[in-house]
């Protein structure tokens, strides 16, 4: 049986504790400057301190869910509109329309489902995407089977009022008005490509993906390795937790290969 969430959350919280890892949470990462063997990270905390830190050799894994990918229709800026899911409960017995076909729309439109929302979701595919988890795959096509979760296969968010959404459908263009009260528009995200950049890491203008060393994880820039993720650029269904913790081991083998003097 997989995790859930909360079990994964609770094991990571063991591990952090276990090995006594040193978190700093709530600080961000700034910029990052100088060269392998003397970094200078600059933070800040989020009431505004500001720290400074000093490395030999920097891994970078801040993920990939920075900016959300836009719908880009009118009404988008609404406040009823999130790109972000957190929790079913706020939107019981309201009507919710879902946006995308993947983990995050699927995993949403469940919980969504099942915290008492009406929920609608539409996709411009005419099926869920292949990434979507096999073991949740049954439970989303019995809710769709059975109207428990209504669906719009290839159609579109063509515009966003504050009572209302329009579809076009991809094929003729006809136009559906739908009654509803929130967007959930789970349609993406970029990682922030700032950081990298800032360090002089070179990034693929098409793939997003950060030049790096697919052994060993490290960039470009000598010192700097990328890990998570952070390391599959624009498609984040590519590296997921499976096989984004291999990265740490890669990068630990690559630093102790060359302590010891192996190129
Ligand atoms: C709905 C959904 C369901 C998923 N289910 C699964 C699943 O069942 N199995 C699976 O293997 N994968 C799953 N994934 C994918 C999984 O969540 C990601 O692969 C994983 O979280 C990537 O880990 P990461 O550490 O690379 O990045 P993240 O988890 O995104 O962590 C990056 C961290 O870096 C921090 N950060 C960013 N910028 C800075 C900065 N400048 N300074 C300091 N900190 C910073 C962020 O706040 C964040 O805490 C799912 C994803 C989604 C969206």
């Amino acid at each position: 049986k997989n995790p859930s969430r909360q079990e994964a959350l609770v094991y990571y919280r063991r591990v952090a504790e276990h090995f006594h890892l040193n978190l700093r949470q709530y600080e961000m990462v700034e910029s990052i400057s100088g060269a392998e063997g003397s970094f200078v990270l600059k933070t800040r905390k989020m009431y505004g301190r500001e720290k400074e830190y000093e490395a030999t050799r920097v891994v970078v894994a801040t993920g990939g869910f920075h900016a959300p990918n836009m719908l880009e229709v009118p009404g988008e800026e609404l406040p009823k509109v999130l790109h972000y899911y957190r929790e079913a409960h706020p939107f019981f017995d309201q009507e919710v329309l879902v946006v995308g076909g993947s983990n995050s729309a699927v995993e949403a439109s469940l919980e969504l489902f099942r915290g008492g929302a009406r929920v609608t979701m539409v996709h411009f595919l005419d099926k869920l995407d292949k990434g979507v988890k096999p073991w949740v795959v049954p439970d989303i096509t019995n809710r769709l089977e059975q109207g428990d979760i209504r669906v719009y296969w290839e159609h579109r968010v063509v515009e966003i009022t504050p009572e209302a959404v329009t579809l076009r459908d991809e094929e003729t263009g006809n136009l559906t008005e739908l009654k509803n009260d929130w967007v959930m528009a789970l349609t993406g995200w970029q990682p922030n490509p700032t950081l990298l950049r800032g360090m002089g890491v070179e990034i693929d203008q098409t793939t997003g993906i950060p030049s790096h060393d697919p052994d060993t994880m490290e960039t470009n820039v000598p010192g700097v390795f990328i890990a998570g993720v952070l390391a599959a650029g624009n498609n984040a269904n590519k590296i997921f937790i499976e096989n984004g913790r291999a990265h740490g081991g890669q990068i630990v083998q690559a630093i102790i290969g060359r302590a010891a003097g192996h190129p």
